[in-house]
């Protein structure tokens, strides 16, 4: 009954050479899907609570596969931060959104501001600021226009440089976001030692709000908090209208989910600023 280890070390190396065959052809098939425009930027709205009305959209990555259709982020982006391949692909996207941005803008649609997101691997590349700087100037647009989503994940490595980056970021007029917040170490402790104008609050306490106090709680003093430093706050994964309803009576400004619209292509954006107001 004694197992022999070589055996089991034979199939242990083959099993990882197996998958590290797997994942280099993933990333050449990324690499060639960066190269051959199957990446697509989809946009999401987010919406005044008060008001209705769509004030931002965040912009989200769909990687277009001409056999499997829409592959989601989650499913190559920790393989594009694994290979670097993150720098290009995030080079891409905060084009694509200024180039968007640009074409609304030219087009006479009533635009709002696009968030895009951020990993820490993008920040650790370097030259984050620079490259802001140099797609607004291409794309002529207002500092203003553009958020940058960060999660809480980026403070995991506490660094000068990233303090410096978001200094400059914020110095230079774009908004800053704080994302998926509270599932990381010591959210409060980011709030206190860098400045951003909006908080979103991570979706699992929303999915939480019909089952009991606490995360009416939660959500209610992240809004409080908010609210005192100026900051917007925004409940993403608003699903059920009653949701949408809790979390404007527990302070938040912003709205973002699936009850107002899934995320849409750019043709569907430019319909959705059309019919404005449609929440
Ligand atoms: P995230 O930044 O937290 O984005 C929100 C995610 O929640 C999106 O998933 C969105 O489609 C989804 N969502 C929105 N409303 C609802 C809702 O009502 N219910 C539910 N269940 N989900 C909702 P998505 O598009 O699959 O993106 C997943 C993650 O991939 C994002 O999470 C973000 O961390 C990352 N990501 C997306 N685009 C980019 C990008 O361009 N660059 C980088 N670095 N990361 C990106
Ligand atoms: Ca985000
Ligand atoms: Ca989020
Ligand atoms: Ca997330």
């Amino acid at each position: 009954s004694q197992h022999n280890p070589s055996a089991t070390w034979t199939q242990y190396t083959k099993a990882l050479e197996h998958q590290t065959r797997e994942t280099v052809n993933l990333t050449t098939k990324l690499r060639r899907a960066l190269e051959t425009d199957q990446l697509e930027l989809h946009y999401q709205p987010q919406v005044d609570l008060v008001s209705g009305g769509i004030v931002s959209a965040e912009a989200l990555l769909r990687w277009n596969h001409p056999q499997v259709g829409f592959i989601a982020p989650d499913q190559f982006i920790p393989l594009a931060e694994q290979s670097q391949l993150i720098g290009p692909i995030g080079d891409w996207v905060l084009r694509q959104a200024c180039r968007d941005l640009r074409a609304w803008r030219d087009g006479g649609l009533p635009v709002t501001p696009v968030s895009i997101n951020l990993s820490l691997i993008e920040f650790q590349l370097g030259s984050i600021p620079d490259k802001i700087r140099h797609a607004l100037a291409e794309f002529d647009l207002p500092p203003g226009m553009l958020t940058l989503e960060i999660t809480e994940s980026v403070f995991e490595q506490h660094s000068q440089a990233l303090r410096q980056d978001l200094e400059t970021l914020s110095a230079m007029g774009v908004r800053l976001s704080l994302d998926d917040f509270g599932t990381g170490y010591s959210s409060l402790g980011h709030l206190n030692d860098y400045f951003f104008d909006e908080i979103k609050i991570d979706k699992s306490f929303i999915f939480q709000l019909d089952e009991g106090p606490y995360s009416q709680a939660i959500v209610k003093a992240v809004a409080v908090i908010a609210a005192a430093l100026g900051a917007d706050v925004v409940a993403e994964g608003l699903e059920l209208v009653s949701q949408v309803a809790t979390v404007r009576q527990l302070g938040c400004t912003k709205g973002q989910g699936y009850h107002f619209s899934r995320p849409v292509t750019e043709s569907c954006w430019r319909q959705l600023l059309i019919d404005q107001n449609a929440f």
